[in-house]
C-alpha cells in the first residue's frame, strides 16, 4: 500500500491544503442585462451534441452537416460533411447590415500611431492579401507561416490563409531564428510571411533579420513576404533576396479586392499551433474548421458577454493560442470590435494599458495572471490615474490566478464592478472549456468555477476512479479539440490519450470543493512531494503572494534524505521591499500559518525575474534544475535566458 492509500484510502491523487471562502455574486446590474441570465442553460446543455449544433448554426455554412459527431476515441469529427469557410464567417458575413461600416479592429503602434479598419475595410484588406498570396502559388492545403508583430496585418494574413483554405502556422514573433525554423520544418510551410520590425519597449526587433536566418535552414520555403511595419521600407534595414523575397506593398496594388472564399470541410485544417512549450518541447496542435469555428464563437459571445458595442481586448499575441481564439477568430465570428496593441505593457510607463483603455473606452478586457502580477508590483498609482470606469468584465487565462492577485484586479482594475472570468483552457482545446459565466456565477478568487455548458470534465487518479483532487480529464469530445499532434499521431496518442481509454489527459491538478468549484492546482508534472503529501503548486505560491510584500513565487519540490522533497520557493518582492533574510523567515511562517506546516518551504530565494515562456508562464522545472543542482534543460522557449542564469549563481551562493 502506497503512502497516499494509508492515507486517503487511495480515493486522492492530491492533497489540498488551501481553503478561499471570499465569493463575489454577479453584480446586480451586470446579471439583469447578460446574454446568458439563466443557469438553465446547463441543462440544456446535457444533451451536448444538440446544444453544440444550435451553436453551429448560428455560423454561415455552405453546406449543412448531416451527423454532429462522431466519436472513435481518439479521434472526433463534428459537424460531418458540413461546408463553410472560417474567413467568410468572421468578414463577409457581417458585410450586410449595420455592422458593414462597424470598427472591426482598432489598433495601436507602442510608438502610438493608430489604424482602424471597418468590416467593409477588413474584407478588402483581406481579400487583396489573399489574393496576393494566390498569386505566390499558395493553393488550398498548403501551410503558411506567419511571423509578424502584433500589427493589423498578423489578422489580415491569418485570415486570408483561411479565406483560401491554406492551413497557417504562426509563430510568436519574439522567438528566435531557430525556433520559427524548427516549426517552419515540422509544417513544411511554403510561403513566410513576416514584417522588417516592430516596436517593443522603445526598441525596433529586426525580424526579416531572424527570419533570414531561419529560412537558410528551411528548403520548403518558396517565397517571404514582407510587410513593412509602416507601410513603406525604412524602419530597419533589410536584405531582400531576389526572386525569394517580396514587400507586401509591392504585390499589393496589382491585388484584387475580390477573393472568392473556398468551401472548407468543416474537419479541414484550419492552422497548426505550436504549445508555449512549458513542460518540454512544442507540439504542433492542429486544429479544423466547423468544431473549433463553433466553440470559438459560442464561448466569446457567452463568457465574455459581448454586446454590439463593446470594445474588446485581449492582450495576448496572435503568437499564442489566445490570440487566435479571442482575438481573431471568436470575436471577429460575433462581429466585434477588437483592440489590438503592439507593444509593451510598461512603454513608455508602467501606465500604458491603462491609458489604452481610458482612451478607447475599452469595455472588455482579458489578460493573463503574469501580467496582473506584474500591474500589482507596480502599484496602484498607475491605473487610479486613469479613468477605466468604462471596464464591465474582466478575464484572465494562461495559469492559476492567485487569489490576492484576483482581488487586486476586481479592486483596482474592475473597481468591484466588474465580474472576473478566470478561464482554464490550452492549445488543444482550441477554445475555453472552464469558466464563470458572468451573469450567472458567484465567483471564488483563484477558481475557474465550473465546465462551460456541453463541456464535462472530471478529476480521476492513475487508475480512473474519479477524486475530489487528482488529475484534470475530459471524458467526452468537445468541438474544438485538436483533432492530432501534426505528423506526429503517436505523440497525440501517447500525450493525451494513454492514461485512461477514450479520456483526455490534460496534464493539470485540480480539485473540487462542496460547492462543485473547480481549482487548478498547477501542472502534473510539477506536483510536489513532501514527506508523502502530493501537494499542487498553486496553493503554496498563492500563500506567498497572500504576503504583502511579494508580488510572485515559484514552488518546486528538491530532493531531501528526509522527506522525499523540500520545497525551494523563489519570490520577487513588490516595487520598494527590501529582500531580507528576515522577510525570508517571516515568508516561510507565513505560508505554515496559512495551509499548514507541511508547505513550509525549506528554502525562499528571493528573485528578480523569474524564468518564464515567452508567452509569460512559470517554467518551474527550470527553478527544479536549479534547486537539484542539474544541468539546465532546453531553454529555447524561455523568455530571457539569462535569467536562468542570474539564479542558478544566486542559488549556489545562497547554499554556501
Ligand atoms: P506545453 O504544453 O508545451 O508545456 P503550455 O501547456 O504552457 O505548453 P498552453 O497551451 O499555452 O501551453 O497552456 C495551457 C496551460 O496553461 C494549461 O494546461 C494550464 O496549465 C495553464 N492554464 C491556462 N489557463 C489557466 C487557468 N485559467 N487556470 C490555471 N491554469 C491555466
Ligand atoms: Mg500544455
Amino acid at each position: 500500500m502506497s503512502e497516499q492509500e494509508k492515507r486517503g484510502g487511495g480515493r486522492t491523487a492530491l492533497d489540498v491544503l488551501l481553503h478561499e471562502d471570499r465569493i463575489f455574486d454577479p453584480p446586480p446590474e451586470f446579471a439583469s442585462r447578460a446574454n446568458v441570465r439563466d443557469a438553465s442553460v446547463y441543462e440544456e446543455a446535457e444533451d451536448y451534441e444538440a446544444f453544440w449544433a444550435r451553436w453551429a448554426e448560428q455560423l454561415d455554412w455552405i453546406q449543412p452537416w448531416t451527423d454532429v459527431l462522431d466519436w472513435k476515441p481518439p479521434h472526433a469529427q463534428w459537424f460531418i460533411g458540413g461546408k463553410l469557410n472560417a474567413c467568410f464567417n468572421c468578414v463577409d458575413r457581417h458585410l450586410e447590415g449595420s455592422r458593414r461600416h462597424k470598427a472591426a479592429i482598432l489598433w495601436e503602434g507602442e510608438p502610438g500611431d493608430r489604424r482602424s479598419f471597418t468590416y467593409f475595410e477588413l474584407h478588402e484588406e483581406v481579400s487583396r492579401f489573399a489574393n496576393v498570396l494566390k498569386s505566390l502559388g499558395v493553393g488550398r492545403g498548403d501551410r503558411v507561416a506567419i511571423y509578424l508583430p502584433m500589427i493589423p496585418e498578423a489578422a489580415f494574413a491569418m485570415l486570408a490563409c483561411a479565406r483560401i483554405g491554406a492551413p497557417h502556422s504562426v509563430v510568436f514573433g519574439g522567438f528566435s531564428p531557430d525556433s520559427l525554423a524548427d516549426r517552419i520544418n515540422d509544417a513544411e510551410a511554403k510561403v513566410l510571411i513576416t514584417g522588417d520590425g516592430g516596436y517593443r519597449r522603445g526598441g525596433v526587433v529586426a525580424l526579416k533579420d531572424n527570419a533570414d536566418r531561419a529560412v537558410e535552414r528551411c528548403p520548403t520555403i518558396d517565397h517571404v513576404v514582407v510587410v513593412a511595419r509602416d507601410g513603406e521600407p525604412g524602419l530597419v534595414e533589410v536584405t531582400m533576396k531576389e526572386g525569394r523575397d517580396h514587400w507586401y506593398h509591392d504585390l499589393a496594388p496589382d491585388a484584387s479586392t475580390e477573393c472568392e472564399v473556398e468551401a472548407m470541410d468543416a474537419e479541414d485544417t484550419l492552422y497548426i499551433l505550436y504549445t508555449s512549450g512549458t513542460t518540454g518541447k512544442p507540439k504542433g496542435v492542429v486544429h479544423t474548421t466547423g468544431g473549433y469555428m463553433t466553440q470559438v464563437y459560442a464561448t466569446t459571445q457567452v463568457v465574455f458577454d459581448l454586446k454590439e458595442d463593446d470594445v474588446y481586448w485581449c492582450t495576448a499575441d496572435v503568437g499564442w493560442v489566445t490570440g487566435h481564439s479571442y482575438i481573431v477568430y471568436g470575436p471577429l465570428a460575433n462581429g466585434a470590435t477588437v483592440l489590438m496593441y503592439e507593444g509593451a505593457p510598461d512603454f513608455p510607463d508602467q501606465g500604458r494599458f491603462w491609458k489604452i483603455c481610458d482612451e478607447y473606452g475599452v469595455s472588455v478586457f482579458y489578460t493573463a495572471p503574469t501580467a496582473i502580477r506584474a500591474f500589482m508590483r507596480w502599484g496602484r498609482d498607475w491605473p487610479d490615474r486613469h479613468d477605466l470606469t468604462s471596464l464591465r468584465l474582466l478575464g484572465t487565462v494562461g495559469e492559476p490566478i492567485n487569489p490576492e492577485a484576483w482581488i487586486w484586479y476586481h479592486e483596482v482594475i474592475g473597481g468591484e464592478r466588474c465580474p472576473i472570468i478566470d478561464t482554464w483552457w490550452q492549445t488543444e482545446t482550441g477554445g475555453i472549456m472552464i469558466t464563470p459565466l458572468p451573469g450567472i456565477t458567484a465567483t471564488r478568487p483563484g477558481s475557474a468555477c465550473r465546465a462551460f455548458p456541453g463541456i464535462e470534465v472530471t478529476l480521476l487518479d492513475d487508475a480512473g476512479e474519479e477524486v475530489s483532487a487528482g488529475y484534470l480529464a475530459i471524458p467526452r469530445p468537445w468541438p474544438s479539440m485538436l483533432r492530432t499532434i501534426w505528423r506526429d499521431e503517436d505523440r497525440y496518442r501517447k500525450t493525451y490519450w494513454s492514461k485512461w481509454p477514450g479520456v483526455y489527459f490534460a496534464g493539470d491538478g485540480a480539485k473540487v470543493d462542496e460547492d462543485g468549484y473547480l481549482w487548478v492546482l498547477g501542472r502534473v508534472d510539477d506536483v510536489l512531494n513532501v514527506a508523502g503529501h502530493r501537494i499542487g503548486t498553486m496553493e503554496v505560491e498563492s500563500a506567498l503572494v497572500d504576503h504583502d510584500a511579494v508580488a510572485e513565487a515559484a514552488v518546486v519540490g528538491r530532493h531531501d534524505e528526509i522527506k522525499g522533497q523540500a520545497i525551494a520557493s523563489f519570490v520577487t518582492v513588490k516595487d520598494g521591499v527590501a529582500p531580507t533574510k528576515e522577510l525570508g523567515a517571516e515568508l516561510q511562517a507565513h505560508v505554515a500559518d496559512r495551509i499548514g506546516p507541511i508547505a513550509r518551504p525549506a528554502d525562499v530565494i528571493f528573485a528578480a525575474d523569474l524564468p518564464k515562456t515567452r508567452s509569460g508562464k512559470i517554467m518551474r522545472r527550470l527553478l527544479k534544475d536549479i534547486a537539484e543542482g542539474h544541468a539546465i534543460g532546453d531553454t529555447t522557449t524561455l523568455a530571457d535566458p539569462a535569467v536562468v542564469e542570474r539564479l542558478r549563481m544566486q542559488y549556489e551562493e545562497d547554499e554556501s
